[in-house]
């Protein structure tokens, strides 16, 4: 079974736009996760994708309740000009609710979280009121309805609380249970195996001989995959030559669905990756119109779906984060794909050529008058962690921009909002 929907990646050779790459991730990924859903309590659910709808089994509040502490009565009851003077009846607790109906201008002295006694619809705070001997008296000029929070104001028995593909958050947990579910039904975990390539990586940690350096890239990579909610393998680093690449991806793709590399797909000597794919499977390139990172490699391996990122550490984050990271969450399941882009000001000056994407990284700072604006990072060079390190995120800028100057507006794209 070709589980990315026939050959999907094959595409055009002229240079794609970022929007096109996406459209068609968006439209050709299907989930490869289905085969097996897990049932989850919700304490193990952080993270996880929502494979089945959760629909509100009850009304959420199931009741009418105070939303302060005070002393609930009847509107009605209550003069409009002048103080009107209440027999306290009873309690009316959290978790406790008064039994009786609300008498003829009677109050029930309730606090907050506790069910609204039957006939009262307005609650006073405990702070306007004087309560004595039983009786409390209350200025006029409450609203009707005041402090009283409505019987399925929150969720109504029937709705749809979460829908399916939703990745979910501490708060959509919040949701589940409040509507009654104690476990949910997900996807389980996409496995992804994730690989450096290149006989100058050494191990960090390890001796670094003349002309290598460490493995930078696998360590981002590894982190951001297992921050989408992928179980990730840790496969090594394969070395710049045809057959261990080659057995290397062929062994992998068995317990796989995806297959991720970094470097070696250009077409120097030493780039044996794409060779390699295209015996086992297929290989596209996407010449994508973006800048930092050239060709996106993508393609199949087996049943395990390849992308090759590009090797210098700040393409391959760059383009993980854009391109790789929405085709991970849509291959385990997940229907929001894109992240969001806010606006801030440049606080820099800059040119470009037409034509293509860029993204460069930035600082955010606030501004004097509270504004958030974008400080970017110098050396521009797709080489330089510390670009990524020193930064909030990155600011992309559209094909059609030739010139920024500062003070304009920018989108931006914060870290947090793709690596969590
Ligand atoms: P390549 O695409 O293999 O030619 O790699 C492009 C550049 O990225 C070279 O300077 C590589 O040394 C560097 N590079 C490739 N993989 C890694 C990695 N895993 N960590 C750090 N740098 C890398
Ligand atoms: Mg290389």
């Amino acid at each position: 079974m070709n589980k990315l929907a026939d050959d999907c990646f094959n595409q055009v050779e002229d240079l794609m736009s970022t929007a096109e790459a996406l459209a068609i991730l968006r439209q050709r990924i299907v989930a490869v996760t289905q085969d097996q859903l897990e049932q989850l309590p919700l304490r193990q659910a952080t993270g996880r994708i929502l494979a089945r709808d959760i629909v509100s089994a009850i009304d959420v509040p199931p009741h009418d309740n105070s939303a302060v502490d005070g002393y609930a009565l009847r509107h009605a009851d209550l003069s409009q000009d002048s103080t009107s003077e209440f027999t306290i009846q009873g309690r009316s607790a959290a978790g406790h609710p008064f039994a009786e109906p609300l008498a003829p201008e009677g109050a029930v002295r309730i606090f907050t979280g506790a069910v609204m006694p039957d006939g009262a619809d307005t609650v006073v705070m405990q702070e306007d009121v004087e309560a004595t001997d039983g009786i409390v008296a209350v200025p006029p000029g409450l609203k009707p309805g005041a402090n009283r929070r409505h019987r399925g104001e929150d969720s109504k028995r029937g709705d749809m609380a979460l829908r399916a593909g939703r990745r979910l958050r501490p708060q959509d947990l919040g949701l589940a249970a409040s509507v009654g579910h104690g476990e949910v039904t997900v996807y389980r975990p996409l496995r992804v195996g994730v690989f450096s390539t290149g006989d100058e990586l050494a191990e960090p940690g390890g001796a670094l001989p003349i002309g290598a350096i460490y493995d930078a890239n696998r360590h981002i990579l590894m982190a951001l995959i297992r921050s989408l909610g992928a179980d990730v393998s840790d496969l090594g680093i394969l070395p710049d030559e045809a057959a261990a690449v080659r057995s290397g991806l062929a062994d992998a793709a068995r317990d796989h669905d995806l297959l991720l590399t970094s470097g070696g797909v250009s077409v120097g000597d030493e780039d044996h990756v794409r060779g390699a794919v295209e015996d086992l499977g297929h290989l596209h390139f996407w010449r994508l119109a973006i800048k930092p990172g050239r060709p996106l490699a993508l393609g199949q391996v087996g049943e395990a779906a390849f992308v090759g990122l590009p090797g210098n550490p700040v393409a391959a984050t760059v383009c993980f984060l854009r391109f790789a990271r929405p085709l991970i969450l849509g291959l385990a399941g997940a229907t929001d794909l894109e992240p969001v882009l806010y606006r801030v000001r440049a606080d820099f000056d800059y040119e470009k050529k037409a034509g293509r994407r860029e993204w460069l990284r930035a600082r955010l700072d606030r501004k004097p008058d509270g504004e958030p604006c974008a400080v970017l990072f110098r050396p521009l060079g797709s080489g330089i962690i510390n670009s990524l390190v020193q930064t909030h995120g990155l600011v992309e800028i559209g094909e059609d921009v030739t010139r920024i100057k500062a003070g304009e507006a920018v989108d931006f794209l914060p870290y947090d909002e793709v690596a969590s």
